[in-house]
């Protein structure tokens, strides 16, 4: 069989009553075989997270809640499906899958907890009705298509419950052997099963990463992951409205830039498909639905050009305690104490950067307090002040060749400074390709402007 091509969309693409449609149309354009990869509509998985909380007190929102996603399913179906026969096996499906999902909720409401097996199982329904619902229509379309879950699949995790890794390896063996020879197949994202069949979430936002496993696990010719917006650009636009289209980028770059807030891709979209060197295509379903043009195509070869950055990014999500004493730099042991502190709080630590006399722990800018906490509970004789941080965003400036000139750096801070913007922490070079400072909140739509008018604004300087 020809190799297959696997396709992403995502909540983004499930936002209106005319979105499946809108899907159907970039499926036609396909001659390969397809496996296509879906997330729950747009908001759900927001809207089923509260909702897990509020039944376990209140049991009326139980039926509320099944109210509001079928009112929603049924209009798509309504939109999606025009022969009647197949409308009402459709309703006939999805009343059958919510009624699953209505008996979870009241076990969860009867028991008064929510074990984490069954909250990432009741998590897991946004997906499965996307993709009942695409399936159907897709049949009703004369499409060869079959729904294939991920437990028929076997996507397999390592076990880990709401933000599991894949297991490559297993995952490959198995979707080998049960994938068929339809022409669709359609597979709800964001979970994998353990090894002993118990659903796995794999992370907010997951489903991308979902789809470049599958993408590895069938030795696909590309993963192609649809948006709504225009692939990646040198900036967000919203903010540079003269930032351009970036049409080439290395695994290593879009990983860099997902990392550092670009909400283009799941920062864990590129390592299924690294060492195979499956393309990422991105798509945008707004734009042009009569041919297959690639807004962004991202691999294993470094762009050509003479601009050595590819964006510029930030997050606001991000906060900062530095651990002041003399000696936290030099004396053992003490980097170790705080990162086991705050692991065994379940706090990540996203990066560290330190001095002789300063430890900076990069960390979510919701688990700062959580973090200083944990640290003065640990009464470590050697630190003499905490600092929180926050109300800061960091800016990365991303781009593989970026730091291979020693003068680079100057290039990039010289200007900032020189307009006045205070950066509390440069790192340049601790993520290869990947150049990244620390701004307070106000100042960060003038760096950005800086740093684009100097990397993407000069003349020659395309992307
Ligand atoms: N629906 C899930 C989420 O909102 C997974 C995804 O969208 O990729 O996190
Ligand atoms: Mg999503």
């Amino acid at each position: 069989m020809e190799k297959r091509i696997v396709c992403k969309f995502g909540g983004s693409n499930f936002k209106s009553r005319e979105s499946v449609r809108a899907i159907i149309e970039a499926v036609e354009l396909y001659r390969q075989p397809l496996i296509i990869v879906v997330s729950a509509f747009y908001g759900i998985t927001n809207y089923l997270t509260e909702g897990i909380e509020t039944v376990q007190n209140d049991e009326s929102h139980v039926d509320e809640l099944i109210a509001t996603i079928k009112e929603k399913k049924m209009e798509s179906i309504d939109f999606s499906i025009e022969d009647e026969a197949y409308r009402r096996e459709t309703y006939a499906l999805v009343g059958q899958r919510l009624d699953e999902l209505n008996r979870y909720l009241l076990g969860v409401h009867y028991i008064g907890e929510l074990p984490h097996s069954v909250k990432d199982r009741i998590l897991s329904y946004g997906e499965r009705l996307s993709s009942l619902i695409l399936t159907k229509t897709l049949q009703s379309r004369g499409f060869d298509a079959q729904e294939a879950l991920p437990e028929d699949l076997g996507l397999i995790t390592d076990g880990e419950y709401s933000s599991a890794s894949v297991d490559f390896a297993e995952s490959e063996k198995r979707i080998g052997r049960n994938l068929g020879n339809r022409q669709i197949y359609v597979v709800p994202g964001f979970y994998g099963i353990s090894p002993e069949g118990q659903i796995n979430l794999l992370g907010r936002g997951g489903s991308d990463y979902s789809a470049a496993a599958i993408a590895r696990a069938a030795g696909a010719a590309s993963l192609d992951i649809w948006k709504d917006v225009d692939g990646y650009m040198t900036a967000n636009p919203k903010i540079i409205p003269e930032a351009k289209p970036v049409p080439a980028l290395s695994y290593r770059e879009a990983a860099e830039l997902s990392y550092f807030g670009a909400s283009i891709l799941h920062p864990r979209t590129v390592e299924p498909l690294l060492d195979r060197n499956i393309p990422i295509r991105i798509f945008n379903i707004e734009s042009d639905r009569t041919r297959l043009v690639p807004l962004t195509i991202i691999d294993g070869t470094c762009p050509e050009g003479s601009n050595p950055a590819r964006s510029v990014t930030y997050s606001d999500d991000f906060a900062i305690l530095r651990i002041t004493g003399p000696g936290v730099g030099i004396k053992g042991g003490v980097l170790g104490r705080i990162t086991t502190a705050l692991d065994q709080r379940g706090i990540n630590i996203k990066s560290v950067v330190t001095s002789q006399t300063s430890i900076n722990v990069y960390l979510a800018a919701g688990d700062l307090t959580a973090s200083v906490a944990a640290i003065e509970e640990q009464k470590l004789k050697t630190v003499t002040r905490l600092t929180p941080m926050d109300n800061i965003s960091i800016i990365a400036l991303v781009g593989e060749s970026l730091l291979e000139h020693p003068d680079q750096a100057g290039h990039i801070v010289a200007p900032l400074v020189r307009e006045g913007i205070r950066m509390p922490i440069v790192s340049l070079g601790a993520s290869e390709g990947t150049a990244y400072f620390v701004v307070s909140r106000e100042d960060r739509d003038r760096a950005l402007r800086i740093i684009h008018r100097n990397f993407f604004e000069k003349e020659g300087a395309a992307p």
